[in-house]
């Protein structure tokens, strides 16, 4: 097994989560433009099949969230169907830039409202080479950033995130365990999404106007739009969020571990350390390293194995103290120029799922959201919406992919660099 020179990049969590509906999930939210059509509305006698909805869309994760409050406020009926159908929060954080924080704010101020009081302002960035000295830097400026771009850089608990996102939004548009096969055009115009849900084998479907596919990098409508399209897998990593109670005393020597809000990323030979500071004494911490062999895994004890000697010594202390964490490998999608037909589309990592180097996948998701939702107000529920959307959004986002790629290639060099 090779192992190949790596990067720490801005980290998450990964794969999927969960959500739970609890008491306080529904909140009276303004209907704007559209009122629900009482077809829209219309019970189906069906018992397999949900009522025919305007929009339905695929994935419970930050885009299809998001997305659900700006379509309810504008009147629309809307359910989400998520595949996962157990609530378990996710041990990982991720960073947010202004754009993603502006974009929530023009979809919707008290979503953007209730994310900002979950999150932390990031105060300080630093980047450290464990090899070259010359690539050392602490930028202490980002306080500054709201009087600058309106909105501060932000790291925030992905739990925490989809906790936010899903505030206001009424229970019963939720259809868990509903797991997402694809879709048929029907005679009438209307789109059937076909679903399995858990333990059982019977086809399952719900009928809608319009379908947004907001179902991450696995996408199954993307694989029915587009056969050929391979996510590509990158490198490993590893994350959590330590609490507080185990972070102090490891974090209260600040002159040798972090300040306060600080977003630290250190590069060493062969893997890498994305870290982070919440305003709680909670640390956010992934690990990246490159492996041809992806399917390896690191126990704890391999993990502080790998970094004692070579980090700092308050970072084999955290993972050591760790005990929940999330194991995923990193991919990406290629730039693709369809991303729908007919009422069909995709948005943010169905469509464009980039390498994290970056740390734009959120605003990127928000970003198509505030598209959307412009087209669908100027054009209403209809194809042509759909396709301006893409249209406008496709190379914005091939941009990201891109870059994010080169960067992380790049970096991947850094640490070796005397
Ligand atoms: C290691 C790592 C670090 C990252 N760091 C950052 C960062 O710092 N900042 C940032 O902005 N972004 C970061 N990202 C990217 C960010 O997490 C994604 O861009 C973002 O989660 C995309 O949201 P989404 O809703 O489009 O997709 P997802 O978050 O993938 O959500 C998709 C949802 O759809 C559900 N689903 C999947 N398949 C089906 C199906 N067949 N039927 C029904 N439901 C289905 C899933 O269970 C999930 O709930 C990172 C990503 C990784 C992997």
């Amino acid at each position: 097994m090779k192992t190949r020179q790596i990067i720490s990049s801005l980290s998450f969590f990964t794969v999927s989560f969960f959500l739970q509906l609890n008491d306080h999930s529904t909140v009276a939210l303004s209907s704007l433009a559209t009122p629900v059509s009482s077809e829209a509305q219309s019970e189906s006698k069906d018992p397999n099949k949900i009522p025919i909805v305007d929009v339905a869309v695929v994935g419970a994760g930050p885009a299809g969230l998001a997305l659900a409050h700006c379509l309810i406020d504008r009147g629309y009926k809307v359910k989400i169907l998520e595949r996962r159908s157990t609530f378990r929060p996710v041990g990982s954080a991720v960073f947010l830039h202004p754009f993603a924080l502006n974009s929530l704010k023009k979809l919707s101020p008290d979503v953007a409202a209730n994310v900002m009081e979950a999150a932390t302002q990031v105060g300080t960035v630093t980047v450290k080479s464990l090899t070259n000295t010359k690539n050392q830097a602490v930028f202490d400026t980002f306080d500054k950033a709201p009087g600058v771009f309106g909105s501060p850089f932000v790291t925030i608990k992905f739990w925490d995130l989809l906790q936010s996102l899903r505030l206001g939004l009424p229970e019963d548009i939720f259809y868990f365990g509903s797991d997402v096969q694809g879709y048929q055009e029907c005679d009438d115009g209307r789109v059937e999404l076909l679903y399995n849900t858990e333990g059982s084998d019977e086809k399952k479907s719900v009928n809608a106007k319009m379908i947004i596919d907001a179902s991450g990098i696995r996408s199954k409508i993307r694989k029915q739009l587009s056969p050929n399209s391979q996510s590509v897998p990158f490198c490993k990593a590893y994350m959590a969020v330590l609490p507080a109670d185990k972070a102090k005393s490891i974090m209260s020597d600040t002159q040798n571990s972090m300040t306060n809000r600080e977003l630290g990323f250190i590069v060493g030979e062969v893997d890498g350390m994305t870290l982070a500071t919440l305003e709680n004494g909670d640390v956010w911490w992934t690990y990246t390293y490159f492996d041809d062999d992806l399917e390896s895994s690191m126990d704890q004890k391999q993990l502080v194995e790998r970094v004692q000697g070579r980090f700092p010594p308050f970072v084999a202390e955290l993972l050591g103290s760790t005990e929940d964490r999330v194991e995923t490998v990193i991919a990406d999608l290629p730039v693709s120029w369809k991303w729908g037909e007919g009422m069909v589309t995709l948005l943010g990592d169905s469509a464009h799922a980039q390498l994290p180097a970056l740390g734009l996948g959120c605003s990127a998701a928000f970003a198509d959201i505030e598209e959307l939702c412009k087209q669908i107000d100027s054009n209403g529920l209809c194809e042509s919406a759909l396709r301006r959307y893409e249209r406008w959004r496709m190379p914005q986002t091939a941009v990201l992919q891109t870059a994010s790629r080169f960067t992380f290639g790049s970096m991947r060099n850094l640490g070796s660099q005397k």
